[in-house]
């Protein structure tokens, strides 16, 4: 690494900053996660790693890629998913990026699959650009970034990165400064899910100087899903099973990011036994059961006649609407929660739309009043 060249491109690229200079660092929909870019790795002419000449990297990825989209547009009506590739073709490392920019993505996820010479490696990880003391992290992205060496002229397409060279590292990670936060947090959610629906051991969220999250202009992460080279982690990440609950845990880990971002207090969940990308009523919001069997929701509407869940009185909360029939009304809630605070917190949010919502209670699923409730946990 040589330090003259890191001062000299940190000061370049602060001064451009100041003057405004420069669009790299602009950001767009502020405040809200409208549009996602899923960016399978590899495809076409290069396969990235290979197992026993049969089983692809790029296949994984993509079949991963396209449950996970197809679960975000069943679920979120106001978010754009777009892909990189949707079938075995190639794209240019850098086209990647600038399709992620030219659309505004506000997230930028791209998905691959670890492999190493040692054969015990194992786990997912997740990275964002930016370079830490970790030679095993460099080595990743080393492996990832060789690609470009199938494409023609890498050398003026890269500004002089050159695959193989760790001191060409230094300048492709000042350009995602910017997003480094709020990709560290997308990071660390999606390793969050990884543990609680797959059985992969949890290697961490990581930087590392990943071209393809060079030039992106939002939060980005490339995440490993799995070693190829690893037996335990090839038999799940190879099977349909295995790639759902990856698709499963992307997407719960995208839903809290949104609500992290977007201010919402309830992101929608997935529950592991729910089929994959079907109805949105799969959708359940996680909550742990109360040992006293005491459950809290928000009651956003009731009718004596049966209403469609896809009514479009429920279009705001589309996939976490249960309907209750209790005696002969039929009750439409929001939520369920163990705890009565996180039910009110839930309330307040649902009020700004809906001014009659409010907090009901059940205990063992029959209708109680909330006090009784309270006194039974409190
Ligand atoms: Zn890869």
């Amino acid at each position: 690494m040589k330090i003259n060249r890191f001062i000299i491109f940190t000061i370049l690229i602060a001064v451009s900053w100041c003057l405004g200079t420069t669009p790299l660092f602009a950001q767009k929909n502020e405040g809200k996660v409208a549009t996602i870019v899923i960016d399978p790795g590899h495809g076409g002419k290069h396969p990235g790693t290979v197992y026993n000449n049969k089983v692809y990297e790029k296949d994984i990825v993509l079949s991963i890629a396209l449950k996970l989209g197809k679960l975000i547009k069943s679920n979120f009506s106001d978010v754009k998913v777009v892909y990189t590739r949707t079938t075995d073709k190639y794209v240019d490392l850098g086209e990647r990026g600038k399709l992620a920019n030219s659309v505004e993505a506000d997230l930028f996820l791209s998905i691959h699959a670890d492999a190493s010479a040692n054969k015990t490696a194992k786990g997912s990880s997740s990275f964002v650009m930016g370079i830490d003391k970790s030679q095993q992290n460099l080595d990743v992205a080393m492996r990832e970034n060789d690609v470009i060496s199938y494409e023609d002229d890498y050398t003026t397409k890269y500004e002089g990165y050159i695959p193989g060279s760790t001191e060409s590292f230094i300048i492709f990670t000042l350009m995602q400064y910017a997003n480094t936060d709020q990709s560290m947090l997308f990071a660390s959610m999606i390793q969050k899910h990884y543990k609680k629906n797959t059985p992969m051991q949890n290697r961490g969220a990581k930087q590392a100087p990943f071209l393809v999250l060079w030039r992106t202009t939002m939060p980005s992460v490339l995440t490993e899903v799995g070693f190829l080279s690893n037996a335990e982690d090839r038999s799940f990440i190879t099977t349909q099973s295995g790639q759902s609950k990856i698709a499963r845990s992307l997407f719960n880990a995208f839903s809290e990011y949104k609500a992290s971002v977007e201010g919402t207090m309830t992101p929608l969940q997935i529950n592991s036994n729910s089929p994959i990308a079907e109805s949105s009523q799969t959708i359940v919001r996680e909550s742990k059961p109360n040992d006293n069997g005491v459950v809290f929701c928000v009651q956003i509407s009731s009718s004596p006649k049966k209403v469609s869940l896809s009514n479009s009185q429920f279009k705001s909360y589309k996939g976490r609407v249960k309907e209750r029939k209790i005696g002969k009304v039929y009750k439409y809630t929001v939520g369920e929660y163990s705890s009565y605070s996180d039910a009110l917190r839930l309330q307040r949010t649902i009020r700004r739309d809906i001014k009659d919502a409010f907090t009901i209670a059940f205990i063992d699923g029959k209708p109680t009043t909330v006090t009784k409730a309270r006194a039974l946990i409190e």
